[in-house]
């Protein structure tokens, strides 16, 4: 696509020039002229009276959009192991492939991981593409992105879905760019458009104050990450197997520029709030960092790990990695134990999909009663030990 002038229509009226909001148009002489910094947004378009203004189908790059098919779920494996929001984007996957009536495959780069492609099947995918070389041991940006966008050349999906995990969140970008196409970053939800089957992707926007709902009609494939804990993992379908596509996968020294000289997993890392069944979060009603001390107490009798609000992390008290929230990890617990959380929309935005909460607040207004199947009004400091007691 791009903006064009008819010099012949055009009046010089300078409505162009001062109407578009990224001051890409100026007069030369009484005619208008497009610079660089357009990004045929098209807010011209409506305010040229004369019908000066086109926005025209570039003849190269161009694509037909109805050569691409199928929903391909990015496997992100780590040392071996795939990660959890796999699972997630393959139950996700699976629902939009049925609603548009075509096939579900995963995408698995790295070394020696064919024996993952089992778990791929089993879990909802009809084939898995294996790119596997020792360049693919660990991940970078260049080697796994020169992968991935040969075979989505060759391959041609309509969808691709990442996890919005740190190295989801760094691939994407560098795949939707090179594919020159659109990508909607840390989605909470999609869904099928019944009419057109392109996909509506959801995500929280301006804070989570506002829901917006993206959709990338002109250009393939389709690509969204997709926040880890929302989708619900598919039922495992034990002996199901599928087609194993091995990718063609040569590099030369200078395509990987980076190198990865060593993996360290931090103590933190290991905390899988996602995976936890039962959760205890405490907030600034703490009063303090030692007051976790506490909340890993009563966790320990459960079998469960401690959370956090955003503000002990903001306080220091706590590591990030145990933040549950809109900025944080979105769990769906058995059980989340609120302690001294007072139930920002943030925070909630994180953990209302847990099966039970239970809500310990001394002030019975909070809004986290609002969304608390139990609640108890009083100090957290005295009902805590409490329930410990009741445990033992
Ligand atoms: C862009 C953006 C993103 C954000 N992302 C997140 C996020 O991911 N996660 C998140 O949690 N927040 C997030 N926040 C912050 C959020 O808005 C709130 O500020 C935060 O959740 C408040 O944390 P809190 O409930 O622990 O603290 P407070 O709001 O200070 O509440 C403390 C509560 O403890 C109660 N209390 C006090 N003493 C006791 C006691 N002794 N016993 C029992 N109860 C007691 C009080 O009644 C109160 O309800 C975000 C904010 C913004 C703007």
């Amino acid at each position: 696509m791009a903006i064009k002038i008819i010099n012949e229509k055009c009046r010089g009226c300078r409505l162009c020039v001062k109407g578009c909001p990224f001051d890409a148009i100026v007069m030369e002489g009484k005619i208008a002229v497009i610079e660089s910094g357009c990004t045929n947004c098209g807010a011209c378009l409506d305010l040229c009276p004369f019908e000066a203004i086109l926005l025209e189908e570039e003849k190269n790059g161009c694509i037909d959009i109805a050569d691409y098919s199928g929903v391909w779920v990015f496997a992100e494996q780590r040392g071996g192991v795939l990660q959890p929001v796999v699972f997630e984007l393959l139950g996700e996957g699976r629902k939009l492939a049925d609603q548009i009536g075509c096939s579900l495959s995963a995408i698995l780069c790295g070394e020696k991981v064919s024996a993952l492609t089992g778990d791929l099947f089993e879990h909802g995918a009809d084939s898995v593409y294996v790119a596997d070389a020792p360049e693919l041991a660990n991940y970078t940006s260049d080697g796994y992105s020169k992968v991935i966008v040969q075979a989505i050349e060759d391959y041609k999906p309509e969808i691709v879905l990442l996890g919005a995990s740190h190295i989801g969140r760094d691939l994407g970008p560098c795949l939707a760019v090179k594919c020159n196409t659109g990508l909607t970053a840390d989605c909470t939800k999609l869904e099928i458009d019944p009419v057109d089957k392109k996909i509506k992707q959801t995500r929280p926007a301006f804070g989570g104050n506002l829901m917006a709902t993206i959709v990338c009609p002109n250009h393939r494939p389709q690509m969204s990450t997709v926040r880890p804990g929302v989708m619900d993992k598919p039922e495992v379908q034990k002996g199901r197997r599928g087609e194993i596509i091995q990718l063609q996968v040569e590099f030369s020294p200078a395509d990987i520029r980076m190198q990865v000289l060593e993996v360290i997993k931090s103590l933190e890392e290991k905390v899988s709030l996602t995976d936890a069944e039962i959760i205890v979060a405490g907030g600034m009603g703490l009063g303090k960092a030692e007051g976790f001390d506490l909340l890993k107490d009563l966790a320990e009798k459960m079998g469960g790990i401690v959370a956090s609000s955003r503000a002990p992390v903001d306080a220091g008290w706590i590591d990030h990695s145990r933040q549950v929230g809109q900025t944080g990890t979105t769990v769906k617990p058995r059980i989340y134990f609120a302690c001294g959380i007072s139930g920002a929309i943030q925070h909630i935005a994180g953990m209302q999909g847990s099966e039970y909460i239970v809500a310990i607040n001394k002030n019975e207004s909070s809004p986290i009663f609002e969304v608390a199947d139990y609640g108890i009004v009083g100090d957290l400091y005295q009902i805590i030990p409490e329930l410990i007691n009741a445990l033992n």
